[in-house]
């Protein structure tokens, strides 16, 4: 299959790692020379260029870019493509990104790929990124079912595990294990550099292990992503946040009265509540 994707960065760039391993013929395109010539350098694209006029030949094209520019990408992208090629996304949000590309394509096919690293950019792509891990589709009314077949077909070849839902549920559900942990971890690297004492928090930094490795993760990453997350699924991610401020709250009132059973009661239930997230 002659597959496109535009936006060679840690995603586009992992996908065509993967997909030109299984024998499809990558065509790229970046927004910068130099990552052109990287992905051609580094194997990750048969073909590589600046310009969108490359995929003109593609099958399926998947549209990597950051979510502000995945709508621009696909108006800029209509007037090269046959009637039959399929676009989808990976964007993080999906229905401000259905709301805007299903009516200017109708072969289209909201997605995201529930896998990611703090890095970004060609450098950061890497083989087997989405091996086991979720890719949500989000089809519409009007997508048509043999696109969402065909996308389908080549998630799976990634061995990615493909779940559908509408993209309002996608983006409610992903406020909760996604961006609301994104705002909480960033917030608790602040909280921490907010400490007073310089020697206190060199010693924090000392001392930090793997606990605060695995907590700060995902607020230590692309501050891009993050912004976008805020933008552009808003609703979603404020209703999270205040549903936690509220458990902080609450939280804070435990400790101060020293209610060690009701603290204890807490963390018991979110002991055994933490495994469903992981069936
Ligand atoms: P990234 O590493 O920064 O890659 C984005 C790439 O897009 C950049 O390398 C840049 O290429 C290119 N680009 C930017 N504007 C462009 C434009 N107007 N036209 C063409 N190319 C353009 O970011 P990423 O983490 O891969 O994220 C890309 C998308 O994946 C986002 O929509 C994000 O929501 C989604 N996503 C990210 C994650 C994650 O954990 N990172 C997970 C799932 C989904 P140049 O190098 O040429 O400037």
């Amino acid at each position: 299959m002659n597959i496109g994707i535009v936006g060679l960065g840690l995603i586009g760039g992992s996908l065509a790692l993967d997909l030109r391993a299984l024998g499809h013929q990558i065509w790229g395109v970046s927004r910068q020379e130099r990552t052109c010539q990287l992905a051609i350098e580094r194997g990750v694209v048969d073909h590589a260029s600046v310009n969108l006029k490359l995929l003109a030949k593609a099958d399926v094209v998947f549209i990597c870019t950051p979510i502000a520019a995945i709508a621009p990408t696909v108006q800029q992208l209509i007037p090269y493509l046959s009637r039959e090629t399929i676009l989808t996304d990976v964007g993080s949000v999906k229905q401000a990104v259905v709301e805007e590309v299903a009516p200017l394509w109708s072969n289209f096919v909201g997605g995201h790929p529930m896998s990611g690293t703090a890095d970004s950019g060609i450098e950061a792509a890497q083989s087997n990124l989405f091996a086991g891990n979720p890719y949500v589709l989000t089809p519409v009314e009007t997508t048509p079912s043999t696109a969402v077949k065909i996308v389908e077909e080549i998630v799976r070849s990634l061995t990615a595990q493909v779940y559908l839902c509408c993209p309002e549920e996608h983006d409610r559900a992903v406020a909760w294990i996604s961006h609301l942990p994104v705002m909480v971890s960033a917030n608790l690297i602040d909280a921490c550099m907010s400490e007073t004492e310089p020697a206190v928090l060199k010693l924090a930094q000392q001392l930090s292990s793997s606990g605060f490795r695995d907590t700060s993760r995902v607020g230590g990453g692309n501050p891009e992503l993050g912004v976008m997350m805020a933008r552009y699924n808003r609703e979603a991610l404020l209703r999270s946040l205040t549903t936690y401020r509220h458990n902080l709250d609450q939280l804070i009132k435990v400790v101060e009265s020293q209610d060690w059973q009701v603290l204890d009661n807490k963390l018991q239930q979110t002991q055994l509540h933490r495994p469903e997230f992981f069936c």
